[in-house]
């Protein structure tokens, strides 16, 4: 394999750190940049800080090392916690996000005597799971502790097709709703005595369609379930509940859902999920966009695309946020792999971004 420090990379694919589980990553990081982390572990997760250089500027680059479950190992080509010679790699947790932790330590290395200022690393082990205890935990801390960084990355997998084609620097929120339409039981054979459960339905899937194509750009809502209080064939159910998903920019939307909702004297069950942020890097993105540009030739976009990701914690820590790393298609599958190509382009998109920022001369 000709990928530098491939050692590196073996010893943390090999850390089975399913979340929250660290799985001893954080040791792995912490030899190989021979530097001891300040931690801030917090219940079942490790939470650690790592920082190289002197100086007032800082670059932060902030991850997680805990993977999602891998999910039946017949499944995998080889054991998704082996990590084998192999081209592509396949390996649980290579672009989501051990690739690009790997990229990033090992770009910081190579490049870091041409440095001035700070870079630091920050990582938890709990962003795959619930996420309480990882860096919505930290980032109170680290701002009470006065940590300020002028430009922090990211590294979740952003890319699409090719390596620096997308980047991220907002992305949406997410608002549960579950609707109940209610009515009256009765018998399938005389269902002029019931409700028309099928009347209701179909006109609140009606409005559902013209609410869609009247929320702004970029917001969507999305059925995600239909069940009815009981499924025997002969019974009009009493009523029928919907499971929606919003994800949105602007909180009026909420309300505009609300609205229509209201109309089909719905009973609504509310769950406000992650909350949206929308960063405005300016220097970082330049930063970017000139390593992108000089590595792959592309001139990367900005993506609204995917879930949520500890970015949006970001704020009171960073001046400048944005996500950059793999691409996405394989994150969380079975068969989750980089190809070397990739993961060179990333760690050397990572080093001229470093030195675009923070170059002695
Ligand atoms: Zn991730």
């Amino acid at each position: 394999m000709m990928l530098p420090d491939i050692f590196f990379l073996k010893h943390l694919l090999q850390c089975a750190s399913v979340t929250p589980d660290d799985a001893g990553c954080m040791d792995v990081i912490a030899q190989y940049l021979q530097t001891t982390p300040i931690n801030y572990h917090q219940g079942d997760t490790n939470n650690s800080y790592f920082e190289l250089g002197t100086g007032d500027t800082l670059f932060l680059f902030v991850g997680h090392t805990d993977v999602v479950p891998p999910g039946p190992l017949d499944y995998w080509d080889n054991h998704p916690f082996s990590c084998q010679e192999t081209n592509p790699i396949i390996a649980r947790g290579i672009v989501d996000m051990k690739g690009a932790i790997w990229a990033f330590c090992h770009a910081l290395k190579t490049v870091q005597h041409k440095l001035k200022g700070r870079v630091g690393i920050l990582l938890t082990s709990d962003e795959e799971g619930d996420g309480q205890n990882g860096m919505q935990s930290v980032i109170p801390k680290l701002q009470q502790q006065g940590f300020l960084a002028q430009w922090a990355l990211v590294g979740e997998p952003t890319c699409v097709n090719n390596i620096g084609d997308y980047y991220k620097h907002e992305r949406r929120g997410s608002y549960t709703f579950n609707i109940t339409l209610k009515g009256q039981q009765g018998h399938t054979a005389y269902p002029d005595q019931a409700w028309s459960p099928n009347t209701a339905l179909s006109q609140f899937l009606i409005s559902l369609q013209h609410l869609q194509e009247t929320l702004p750009e970029h917001h969507n809502i999305s059925l995600f379930s239909v069940n009815t209080s009981t499924s025997t064939s002969n019974i009009i159910p009493q009523s029928i509940s919907i499971g929606l998903n919003l994800r949105y920019f602007s909180k009026n939307t909420i309300k505009q859902c609300m609205t229509v909702f209201q109309q089909h004297h719905a009973a609504i069950q509310e769950k406000p999920g992650a909350l949206p942020y929308q960063a405005k890097p300016i220097r970082l993105k330049e930063a970017l966009e000139q390593a992108v540009a000089s590595v792959t030739g592309l001139t990367p976009q900005a993506s609204i695309k995917g879930g949520t990701s500890d970015a949006r914690f970001l704020k009171p820590i960073a001046q400048e946020i944005i996500e950059f790393g793999l691409r996405s298609e394989y994150a969380h599958k079975i068969n989750e792999q980089a190809t070397e190509t990739e993961l060179h382009q990333l760690t050397n998109i990572y080093q001229e971004l470093l030195l675009n920022l923070l170059s002695k001369t």
